[in-house]
């Protein structure tokens, strides 16, 4: 087990929806976005089930564990919200209205996701038990929207559009991680992860050289990586893919079984190496983008 000190951000307010770091090496136009580290629980979250079974939606310590590529150049964007709050990788209307009292007054449509019980704003918790004893009111769920989700979009379009204007080309990892065994909630349940799944939504939010240049990288550092299999990439690489523009997105999925008991949440023995090899892709990233500038 590893213990991690407590983080301190100076000059940051508690209730900042949104942290940004800046990069502490020569700045390269690389963004990194966590949307699910979040660990700060809003008081208005009247979740059901204990605070344990809601936290095992998040991506614990995925913003940590990239902290290293601020050395390399890169940005980093991370939301300290919980994602079953409100879920920035998710897009507006992707509701369920099954989970709305009164009237909900804009455009609605069950993804695939919102079946899950995962769209949004989570319906289940994993395991797929009900998040709520209740129905939530349009007006919290706007509220949820304004003071969540569209700060944490707002910092991250504006980190790369700002790099995309300085540079002519932006590259940008959308970081999360994944539990070991697809669960009720995911469409493989009872199957094993790889150790990396990389989305790319079949090839359509950056061009195949980054995918490759990351699968490369992982699998030359003795992992195991799939792509778009079971994870293409939701709505952030959806939404700020664009290729043909200079924009590339991917979305890194890490098996939290390299890093972390699923359960308790703790680190486990395999973090530092983990954290090590995550600091070595990043500085690949960074050869990979010098060439192309
Ligand atoms: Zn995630």
């Amino acid at each position: 087990m590893v213990r991690l000190p407590p983080e301190r951000f100076d000059g940051v307010s508690d209730d900042a929806p949104v942290l940004r770091h800046p990069p502490t090496g020569e700045p390269l136009p690389l963004v990194l976005d966590s949307p699910h580290s979040g660990e700060r629980y809003p008081g208005d979250f009247d979740h059901l089930p204990p605070r344990a079974e809601v936290r095992r939606a998040e991506d614990t310590h995925v913003a940590r564990l990239w902290r290293g590529a601020l050395r390399h150049g890169a940005t980093l964007i991370e939301a300290r919200f919980p994602r079953a709050y409100i879920d920035p990788n998710r897009s507006l209307d992707d509701l369920d209205p099954d989970l709305i009292a009164d009237a909900w007054d804009g455009p609605l449509q069950r993804s695939r996701k919102t079946e899950q019980g995962i769209g949004l704003v989570w319906r289940l918790a994993r395991g797929g038990v009900p998040l709520y004893g209740r129905k939530l009111r349009a007006a919290e769920i706007r509220g949820r929207i304004e003071r969540f989700y569209v700060p944490y979009h707002a910092a991250l379009s504006a980190e790369l559009d700002a790099l995309h204007r300085r540079f002519g080309a932006v590259w940008h990892v959308d970081c999360h991680s994944m539990p070991a065994v697809g669960d009720v909630n995911s469409d493989d349940p009872g199957r094993a992860r790889d150790d990396f799944v990389l989305g790319d939504r079949d090839g359509t939010t950056c061009a195949a050289e980054f995918t490759a240049t990351v699968a490369a990288t992982l699998r030359d550092l003795g992992y195991q990586v799939a792509i778009n299999d079971p994870y293409k990439g939701v709505e952030i690489v959806r939404r700020y893919g664009r290729p043909a523009a200079g924009r590339h997105s991917l979305q890194i999925e890490i098996n939290r079984r390299l890093y972390m008991d699923e359960h308790t949440l703790i680190p486990n023995a395999g973090y530092p190496a983990l954290e090590a090899d995550l600091d070595r892709l990043a500085a690949a990233l960074a050869v990979f983008i010098r060439a192309r500038l």
